[in-house]
């Protein structure tokens, strides 16, 4: 496996069908399921690490962001990669940018409306990546609902000739999401956290025993985040996969997206809800079976 600073040589190392694994670091098993992804469909396999400043705001955690280059070469290398794309911010923003990608519509609610800006700058930053990197393939977890559907726009409406897949979301072994995030939670908010996806697995329940309205499952997801004093929900929302739009009902492909606070730590967590013959199906992820990777020694 290679570790790369510039665009040129993440492209000369590549060769045959390219799979590309954008991420900013500090890797869980959630980051490593995209890279096997990858690995099955692909002849090189390129993995970035990049903590991207523009889609953090002034208020937000960009410096203190956990990273830790050697840990996630180490398991990027173990899972089979080829080459790690690591730029230096000067590698990534030469000056200022001038150009911003902006995907509207598809922005403008949840995360979009609680961060201003935050999706200009993965926009931004994925058309780079992907006009830099130059993949065939590029893998994206559904644990980031809203974002997928942006870079999927973003990939159409600017003729990307690149395919976006959505990955399911991997989970603890008590179900709460995988997050770099997660590190900054205390023993006692670790536990609290849960609440979020013990409200989307119950809608999930809910949907598999036949409850289609959108402000029932909402209801039943934001539940046990409202009975959980240290946490604050900021939304649950049922939204339409292709477009984010708020859904009424359970009509079409739609996610039940949460987010809330825990202490300063924000976090979020969704079911997707695809239809399968006649049945609407919630994809509940994939369960560890122990402690994710982001709590061990590397
Ligand atoms: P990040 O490093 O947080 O920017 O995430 C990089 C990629 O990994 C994004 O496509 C995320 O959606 C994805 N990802 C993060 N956490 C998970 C998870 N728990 N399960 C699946 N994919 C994830």
């Amino acid at each position: 496996m290679k570790i790369v600073r510039t665009f040129a040589e993440a492209r000369d190392l590549a060769s045959g069908r390219v799979g590309f694994v954008p991420t900013m670091g500090y890797l869980h098993e959630g980051h490593i399921s995209l890279v096997d992804a990858a690995r099955r469909d692909c002849d090189t396999v390129t993995v970035s690490i990049f903590v991207n400043p523009l889609q953090f705001a002034p208020t937000e955690d960009l410096a203190s962001y956990p990273r830790d280059l050697d840990r996630d070469v180490a398991l990027v290398e173990a899972a089979g990669a080829d080459v790690v794309f690591a730029p230096p911010l000067s590698e990534m923003y030469p000056s200022d940018p001038l150009t911003r990608v902006t995907v509207s519509g598809v922005t403008e609610t949840m995360e979009g409306a609680i961060r201003p800006g935050h999706f200009d700058g993965v926009a931004t930053v994925v058309a780079k990546l992907f006009a830099g990197v130059a993949p065939d393939v590029a893998y994206f977890g559904r644990k980031d609902a809203q974002q997928l559907v942006t870079v999927r726009r973003m990939t159409a409406d600017l003729s990307f000739p690149i395919r976006v897949v959505g990955s399911p979301i991997v989970r603890e072994s008590d179900g709460l999401a995988l997050s770099s995030r997660n590190t900054y939670l205390d023993p006692a908010q670790r536990i609290a956290a849960r609440a979020l996806s013990t409200g989307v697995l119950a809608a999930a329940a809910a949907v598999r025993r036949g409850e289609r309205s959108g402000g029932i499952l909402e209801e039943i997801a934001a539940r046990p985040v409202d009975a959980e004093p240290g946490i604050d929900l900021d939304y649950a929302t049922l939204a339409d996969q292709e477009t984010a739009a708020p859904l009424g009902a359970l009509d079409r492909p739609a996610f039940l997206a949460v987010a809330a606070r825990v202490g300063r730590t924000r976090l979020l967590d969704n079911v997707h809800i695809d239809p399968d013959g006649g049945e609407w199906v919630p994809d509940e992820g994939i369960r560890l079976a122990e402690t994710s990777i982001l709590y061990r020694e590397a």
